[in-house]
């Protein structure tokens, strides 16, 4: 048995050599979300659990398997997140946002479910999520296709993703649909797996959603949901296609794309990699019409997707970070030794911090001898280190040695450091 608390199956640390990647992504996101007019919202972590119930649906993998919910010291049912798009309409609901008025909307962070962990799935892992409110068109569900794919060819991943639309109709629609679906599965009870029963007595359109090889045959003669369609989620449907088509986007229709949430209606979108295994898809959308109003707002049209952030950095690779790392390495790293030193050390950086903004200064501080410190600042990745020993000190100067590639050591006097640095940094 360990003797070290280990962290929760499931959920991970990010580390130093890691982080830059995120960083990376996350800027790269926050630009493209700028570039389409998006609003950042942030909301809590965890919510109350009828909020995810009543949202996501009774009889999903989410509620049904997924949910990490507890009891609040007041007896409170509380829920982590395991999606955005539930809190992000609650929130603006709350304060009254879709009040007359239209919103496009992002949000990023860590989101929660109970599943098996494997890889591509993680029991924290983190979304990029973006809902718009009061815009019902076509042109509205290609805008946001349309800033996926922007960010597919500013990664250069274009040529790994493939993007696969749907739709599902009006709530009525699909309703009727769901009567001949039901009648046709029945026939073929005993051809279906044990989840596919399940499924067909609580929530049957999912059925098409399995991976299941013979109940994918069974699928290949079933009522079709496009043969079902109500008049206008056929013509925005077709508006859609036509929208892509002009715009250069290669898309297959997927007539089996369901989504695992109750609230979609109408347009569905999915983009897949067939390089991530199982876990492959990277982002995951769609039109949710009546969520506003089932959470008890005016009835509002909304539509929105979500990126899997560990997905997508999988794709990208450990190269991605690199650049991001090379530019937060330190400028500079201060070396010291001895008592006077070390104070003036700590004097110096501060003053240099003041004088050069954006300087990134590393003081050693950890004490150690010149051997030690100059491996540190080696590996730090300073351009240049600062020498200050006992006799630089009574001098009143500094060595500045250059830590890559060609130059010599020469002592500056310390109140000539900065100006100096600046043309060698920033000139
Ligand atoms: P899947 O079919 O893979 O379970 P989902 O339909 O449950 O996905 P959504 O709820 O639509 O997924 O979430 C949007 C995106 O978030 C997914 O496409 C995926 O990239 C990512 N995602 C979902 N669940 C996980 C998880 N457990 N771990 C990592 N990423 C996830
Ligand atoms: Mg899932």
């Amino acid at each position: 048995m360990s003797k070290h608390i280990q962290s929760i199956r499931g959920m991970h640390d990010a580390l130093p050599h890691e982080t830059p990647g995120w960083q990376r992504l996350e800027a790269i996101l926050r630009e493209l979300m700028a570039a389409y007019g998006y609003r950042e919202i942030r909301t809590p972590v965890v919510e109350q659990t009828a909020l995810f119930k009543r949202s996501i649906g009774e009889v999903t993998d989410i509620v049904e398997k997924e949910m990490y919910t507890f009891e609040d010291r007041n007896g409170e049912s509380l829920t982590l997140r395991p999606e955005g798009t539930a809190s992000c309409v609650r929130a603006c609901l709350e304060h009254g946002l879709l009040h007359n008025q239209q919103q496009r909307l992002w949000y990023m962070g860590p989101m929660f479910r109970h599943e098996r962990p494997q890889k591509g799935r993680y029991r924290q892992f983190h979304q990029l999520g973006v809902e718009t409110f009061g815009m019902a068109t076509p042109e509205l569900d290609a805008e946001l296709i349309l800033m996926a794919a922007r960010l597919w060819r500013e990664l250069g991943l274009a040529d790994e993703v493939k993007l696969e639309i749907n739709t599902l109709g009006s709530n009525e629609a699909r309703a009727k649909y769901r009567e001949h679906l039901v009648a046709y599965l029945r026939q073929h009870h005993d051809r279906l797996d044990e989840d596919s029963r399940r499924r067909l007595e609580t929530n049957p359109l999912r059925v098409l959603d399995s991976k299941n090889p013979e109940v994918r045959a069974v699928l290949q003669d079933a009522p079709r949901l496009d043969e079902h369609l109500d008049e206008e989620s056929r013509a925005d449907f077709l508006r859609l296609c036509d929208l892509l088509h002009a715009a250069g986007i290669r898309y297959e229709v997927n007539p089996n794309l369901v989504r695992g949430l109750d609230y979609y209606n109408k347009t569905v979108f999915e983009w897949v990699t067939t390089r991530l295994g199982a876990q492959g898809t990277i982002c995951a959308g769609g039109r949710f019409d009546g969520l506003v109003s089932q959470l008890g707002g005016s009835p509002t049209p909304a539509a929105g997707f979500a990126i899997g952030l560990e997905r997508l950095l999988a794709l990208l690779g450990e190269g991605f970070g690199e650049a991001q790392a090379q530019a937060a390495a330190p400028h500079v790293y201060l070396v010291s030794l001895g008592a006077d030193a070390e104070r003036e050390a700590l004097v110096l950086a501060e003053r240099l911090r003041d004088q050069l903004p954006g300087l990134r200064l590393q003081n050693n501080a950890g004490g150690g001898g010149f051997k030690a410190q100059f491996k540190r600042a080696d590996k730090s990745g300073a351009a240049f280190a600062v020498v200050l020993g006992e006799d630089e000190v009574r001098q009143g100067v500094a060595q500045l040695k250059p830590l890559r590639g060609e130059g010599e050591q020469e002592a500056i006097a310390l109140d000539a450091l900065a100006e100096i640095l600046r043309a060698r940094l920033f000139g």
